[in-house]
């Protein structure tokens, strides 16, 4: 008897922890589509573009690679990562600044669990930032956002939040080009938000894994803003369509090398290093060229045509949600619906998305995943149900232009048919 309670013992931290909402619900529509269901697969956020050829081909050409490598990653990748880094921020960096690790979300967690304080969190925010806090013991602190401001912090929120915790440490994890609401940040909102940031001394976290998605190639990194206090995160998961190669970054400012070499040795002692053969090849991907110039040029109006479609649609349905300028998400609230539609039953975000799942096929993910109130039904949309390869072939041989009439038809007919069974869903 007492060895059987001893051996079922669970660490309490992971006490009411759920496989992440993102993951869970691939693994649901994959069981749906096995089943001969209908599924619109909006609910997981994944490039829908293949990783660019000459990526690829580096991959094959170093498959034998099999020394573990560098913990902090190969030397070549964190030149090619620093030289990147500098080209698309403007800010000088070195590679002795990069750490490398398996996938961003790694490095995130391995932040929150290195840092101590209080962590803070706009709502909404990424599923992962707050279990990975709980995870570490510590109890996230949401800042609540607003439609009226397009879900984006503002300088106010962030202050009055860092007056009520107090003398702390406090951890910001902030992301731009966002997940969920698809929006991004302006200079100016850097420089407001970086004032606060350095009034009140926080550890910045600026998650820009969806920086070169920027529909107009214009991102702006927090980093130069605060350059002191903010560890910049990305990776190849999303402008290079390599999510399940698991390869991500973070850069360090030299005031924090104290926090990088800690999560170097945290590396050290969990998972090593990140395989040899995806480093090798993902020097060439942030070497850059002009064709992977090409590749992100097609991506990104690829990404904005799609968007700007799905925006416009729900919009005229009545349904609130502030127009997309980077990455693959929307976040729409269906609270402007309750009055008129028939689905008068539902009152949080997440039966709304297993009714409109049951109903239409369409998955989308509950705004309380993010952070939100379950009551101002919101729900995020990933408008990456397309054939990626094939929209990119057209519009890179000139058949077609993201921007023709023809191009969401033919090329994203699941997303227009998904967005359309929404549309008809939330009717009177
Ligand atoms: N941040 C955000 C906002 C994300 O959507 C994701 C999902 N891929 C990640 C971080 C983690 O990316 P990865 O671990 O693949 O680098
Ligand atoms: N980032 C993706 C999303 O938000 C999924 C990948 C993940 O959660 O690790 O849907």
């Amino acid at each position: 008897m007492l060895n059987s309670t001893r051996t079922t013992s669970l660490n309490p931290l992971l006490e009411g922890l759920r496989p992440s909402p993102t993951l869970a619900m691939s693994m649901r529509m994959r069981e749906r589509a096995a089943a001969g269901e209908e599924v619109y697969r909006l609910g997981f956020g994944q490039s829908p573009f293949p990783v660019p050829e000459e990526v690829v081909q580096a991959a094959v050409a170093h498959i034998r690679e099999k020394d573990y490598l560098p913990v902090s990653g190969l030397w070549p990748l964190r030149e090619a990562v620093a030289a990147f880094h500098q080209r698309t921020s403007g800010q000088p960096c070195s590679p002795e600044q990069v750490l490398i690790g398996p996938g961003s979300k790694e490095l995130i967690f391995n932040l929150q669990f290195a840092f101590e304080g209080e962590v803070l969190l706009p709502a909404p925010s990424w599923v992962s930032y707050a279990p990975q806090a709980r995870l570490t013991g510590k109890q996230p602190r949401w800042i609540h956002t607003g439609a009226q401001h397009q879900w984006k912090l503002q300088p106010a929120g962030l202050e009055a939040t860092c007056e009520q915790v107090g003398d702390v440490p406090k951890l910001l994890i902030l992301n731009s080009p966002n997940n969920p609401s698809g929006q991004s940040f302006s200079p100016e909102e850097c420089r407001e938000l970086a004032a606060v940031a350095r009034r009140y001394g926080l550890l910045l976290l600026s998650d820009e894994i969806y920086g070169e998605l920027h529909h107009e190639g214009r991102h702006s990194c927090m980093a130069p803003y605060y350059p002191e206090g903010t560890v910049v995160t990305g990776g190849i998961s999303k402008w290079c369509g390599a999510g399940g190669w698991r390869l991500g970054y973070a850069i360090f400012p030299p005031q924090l090398q104290w926090l990088q070499q800690a999560m170097s040795s945290m590396a050290s002692e969990t998972y090593s290093a990140v395989s040899a053969p995806i480093q090798y090849a993902a020097v060439n991907a942030f070497r850059g060229s002009q064709s992977l110039d090409d590749y992100l040029q097609a991506s990104r109006r690829i990404l904005k045509a799609i968007g700007q479609y799905c925006y416009r649609e729900l919009r005229q349905a009545g349904i609130t949600l502030p127009p997309p300028d980077g990455g693959f998400y929307l976040f729409p609230s269906f609270e402007s619906c309750k009055g008129r539609w028939k689905h008068q039953t539902i009152t949080t975000d997440r039966q709304l998305c297993e009714k409109l799942l049951d109903e239409t096929g369409v998955a989308l993910l509950p705004g309380s995943d993010f952070g939100c109130d379950p009551a101002s039904l919101c729900a995020r949309l990933a408008y990456v149900d397309f054939d990626g390869e094939k929209a990119l072939q057209a519009v890179q041989n000139g058949h077609i232009q993201p921007e023709d009439a023809a191009f969401i038809p033919e090329y994203a007919p699941l997303i227009q048919q998904a967005v359309q069974r929404v549309r008809e869903w939330t009717m009177p």
